[in-house]
């Protein structure tokens, strides 16, 4: 159970954005619940030969707008309200944007640090293999999320291509590049967040470049935007990973932190040229942007009020609590809500799904510059919903994107 009630978070977002749109009751409860939700209990035999058994996950959310897409998430935290407000966000996140997929998620209750490569690779195959009567290329499409990665996906593929008796590359995301991934999809997370943090400076009438940035999170995401942040002239001033976080005014240098310091035991805090500090203090510190890109819940009813940045760009999911959002309202900090900002992962996952159906690929400036043009649309579309509606951008989002999903249901009708 993570600390934080992220389903009743979710819910209560629904129900906000629902006020706004004069939705019928009973399509309000359609939306607040998942369509599907399955609860697998499987064994892996360890190295040793142990048997442990895990528990996983995958919840589909809604499929008015398409098939259901989401990540597949590894993290000792993992539940079922979890995975099902993961499932809401992707929803929602796949309708802001949209690009026409409903929302799933997926994950497995598990440590995997504790766990050997061919361990892992176990638990992933049969995993997959538990929920495979609901995944497929045409109707629920995972990708990576926290604990993930392309490796994680090419196992995937490979084995429900062994399932299928043929190489079906469409049915997972976030693959290898030899397999069927797409160029940039790596990337895609971190460069939307860049992407709507620069043009949510220029609604704010500022300059990107020379904002000092702080970024909580150094894996996939946070990684990346502080590297392409950095190219675009900002200074990161911050960062943390899981050991810790390190702080210079004068900026951190993001490409030797990554390449060298990164991943590797003690991880960023082995760099000595910057103040060290924890996770806690590092979003409290003073800065132009805060990045949280780690895991949600990190802006609370506690640290909020502590927040010095002038703007918040969400590249994890769900970093900030309903009470955070309400401080940092107050405080006029805008923040660009994760349904918008890190949309890019799930935009080049739809690419990278387009290219495998049609076994015809495209190159990372086209990748890029069609990534940009969505997530550029897509702020424009929101901050415009914003002003009209004098909200917040969180709700904003969520008003495109409910009403999205909203006419879908309606316009299918229901059946039978
Ligand atoms: N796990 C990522 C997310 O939360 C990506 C999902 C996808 O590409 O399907 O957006």
């Amino acid at each position: 159970m993570s600390e934080v009630d992220v389903l009743g978070m979710a819910r209560k977002q629904l129900a906000v954005a629902a006020q706004y749109l004069d939705l019928d009751e009973g399509l309000v409860q359609v939306l607040g619940m998942p369509r599907r939700q399955v609860i697998v209990n499987f064994p892996v035999v360890m190295d040793n030969g142990e048997v442990n058994v895990y528990q996983g996950y995958r919840v589909q959310h809604n499929s008015g707008r398409g098939p259901t897409k989401g990540g597949i998430r590894y993290h000792p935290h993992v539940d079922l309200d979890e995975t099902t407000a993961l499932s809401m966000w992707m929803t929602w996140k796949c309708a802001v944007v949209n690009i026409p997929y409903g929302g799933a998620k997926g994950g497995v209750k598990v440590n995997t640090k504790q766990l050997s490569k061919r361990e892992l690779e176990k638990l992933t195959r049969r995993f997959i293999t538990e929920i495979n009567i609901v995944v497929g290329e045409r109707s629920d499409i995972p990708a990576p999320d926290i604990g993930t990665n392309a490796q994680v996906m090419a196992w995937i593929m490979d084995t429900l291509s062994m399932q299928a008796g043929y190489t079906v590359p469409g049915v997972v995301t976030g693959k290898p590049l030899e397999l069927g991934g797409s160029e940039g999809r790596v990337e895609a997370t971190g460069r939307g967040v860049v992407v709507t943090a620069i043009e949510a400076c220029k609604s704010m009438n500022k300059p990107f470049a020379g904002q000092k940035v702080v970024i909580q999170g150094f894996g996939n995401v946070g990684s990346v935007a502080a590297e392409l942040a950095e190219e675009n002239g900002a200074v990161v001033v911050g960062v943390s990973d899981a050991t810790g976080g390190i702080y210079n005014p004068k900026g951190l240098p993001v490409r030797e932190l990554y390449q060298r310091y990164s991943g590797v035991e003690g991880g960023i805090r082995n760099y000595k040229d910057a103040e060290p500090l924890s996770n806690e203090e590092l979003l409290e510190l003073p800065c132009d942007i805060l990045m949280p890109c780690a895991i949600q819940g990190q802006l609370t009813a506690e640290n909020a009020d502590k927040v010095k940045a002038h703007l918040v760009v969400e590249g994890a999911n769900g970093p900030t609590t309903l009470e955070a959002d309400q401080i940092l309202s107050d405080k006029g900090i805008p923040v660009v809500p994760d349904i918008l900002a890190n949309a890019g992962g799930v935009v080049a996952s739809y690419f990278e799904w387009v290219q495998d159906l049609q076994n015809f690929f495209w190159s990372e400036d086209q990748v890029n510059e069609r990534l940009a043009a969505i997530m550029r649309n897509s702020y424009a579309a929101v901050h415009e919903t914003q002003a009209k509606h004098k909200t917040d951008l969180r709700t904003a989002a969520m008003i495109i994107a409910v009403e999205r999903v909203a006419r879908a249901t309606t316009t299918r009708g229901i059946f039978p």
